[in-house]
């Protein structure tokens, strides 16, 4: 028994390894024959393979790079690290990592994690809101379970006095996404929960047109899925330029005088900029929206916000299920790839 459980982890540890050559060697082929581009797009792709997802979860060399994006396994770890980053003046939105199940229970398990991870932050006063994906509550198996698990969500943060954000995920869930938060916010009285819109999208400007009229708490970013041509903007200079618009719809006073409230979440200094230019022409005060990062991303810039007196929110995923959204973090900056595949021949 012990001598085939130590044979399969050297298989496993050996096909592992060989995974990573072949990733390692296949990442440096796209981009000398293909740009930066295309590796985005490669990495996007292996983000929903399930077969990568079982070789880098539980692979230490995997967790080494991935566990400067995630605060750890437990809620503990995530508690912690909300406690950290108030201390430096910020608050925080919580997410336990999961995304897409397949099976009813496992959404019914990530709604009691969540629910637990609510009470954590009310017992403990951490300054912070939770963050979930609709696909990990049950979506793609069945809206109404998605719903059910949602509602659940909302009356817990709500007897706590917490807010709950619906990320957004792939195009194809946009629609249902937001008639699942409209159903809630308008139809049953949740004013505790908000949403994300994705720049890179061509209906977004619709999108937010709407929100801000029905005076939404909304997250403003550029999108990390792969998406195709007909649907969103293939280039960083028009989902720029589109971030850049509907920032300041969301910013403008007709919007706030409607009672929109915008979380602007971004690393890119460009954008960040160009907020702080139109909010400054505005007389929009610095405490009116807030900046939003990931967690473990540009620490000094988010510390440097705080101190001009900017709101700063850090975006803090928990949990085992980490592989996707780790994924998503390498596409958006393949110099991740490098040290991932550095730290491995260092392990
Ligand atoms: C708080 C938060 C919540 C999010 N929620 C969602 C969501 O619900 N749905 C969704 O689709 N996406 C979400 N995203 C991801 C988002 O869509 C983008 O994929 C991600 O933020 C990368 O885009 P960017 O705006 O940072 O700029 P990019 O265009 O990726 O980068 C522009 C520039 O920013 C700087 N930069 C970017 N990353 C780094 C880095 N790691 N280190 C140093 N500099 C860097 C570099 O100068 C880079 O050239 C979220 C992002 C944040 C910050």
């Amino acid at each position: 028994m012990g001598k085939t459980k130590s044979a399969d982890s050297t298989l496993t540890s050996a096909a592992s390894t060989l995974v990573t050559f072949a990733v390692a060697a296949a990442a440096g082929y796209v981009l000398y024959r293909n740009g930066e581009a295309w590796l985005r797009s490669w990495l996007l792709y292996l983000s929903r393979s399930a077969l990568m997802r079982r070789m880098m979860t539980g692979f230490p060399p995997a967790w080494a790079v991935a566990s400067r994006f995630i605060a750890g396994e437990s809620v503990d770890d995530a508690i912690v690290a909300a406690r950290q980053l108030n201390a430096k003046g910020m608050a925080v939105t919580l997410d336990y990592l999961g995304e897409s199940v397949s099976r009813a229970d496992e959404a019914v398990a990530a709604r009691n994690q969540i629910l637990f991870l609510l009470d954590r932050i009310q017992q403990n006063q951490v300054d912070a809101y939770v963050s979930v994906k609709l696909s990990q509550l049950g979506l793609k198996i069945d809206e109404n379970l998605a719903i059910e698990n949602l509602r659940a969500i909302l009356t817990r943060a709500h007897e706590h006095n917490l807010r709950v954000r619906i990320d957004m995920e792939e195009s194809a869930l946009v629609d249902t996404t937001l008639d699942i938060y409209r159903r809630l916010r308008h139809g049953e009285g949740f004013d505790n929960v908000g949403v994300v819109i994705q720049s890179y999208l061509f209906r977004s400007e619709e999108d937010v047109r709407r929100l801000i009229e029905e005076g939404a708490w909304v997250r403003l970013v550029k999108g990390a899925y792969k998406e195709p041509h007909t649907v969103a903007y293939a280039n960083k200079a028009d989902t720029d330029a589109a971030f850049v618009r509907l920032a300041q719809m969301m910013l403008s006073a007709e919007a706030r005088a409607r009672g929109v409230s915008l979380g602007v979440a971004t690393h890119d200094d460009a954008m960040i900029e160009a907020v702080q230019r139109y909010a400054a022409s505005q007389g929009i005060p610095r405490d009116a929206f807030e900046f939003q990062f990931l967690y473990g991303i540009r620490r000094e810039r988010q510390e440097q916000l705080v101190a001009q007196g900017y709101r700063v929110r850090i975006y803090v995923p928990y949990g085992t299920a980490w592989y996707p959204y780790f994924m998503r973090r390498l596409a958006e900056r393949p110099a991740n790839l490098w040290f991932f595949v550095a730290n491995f021949f260092r392990a």
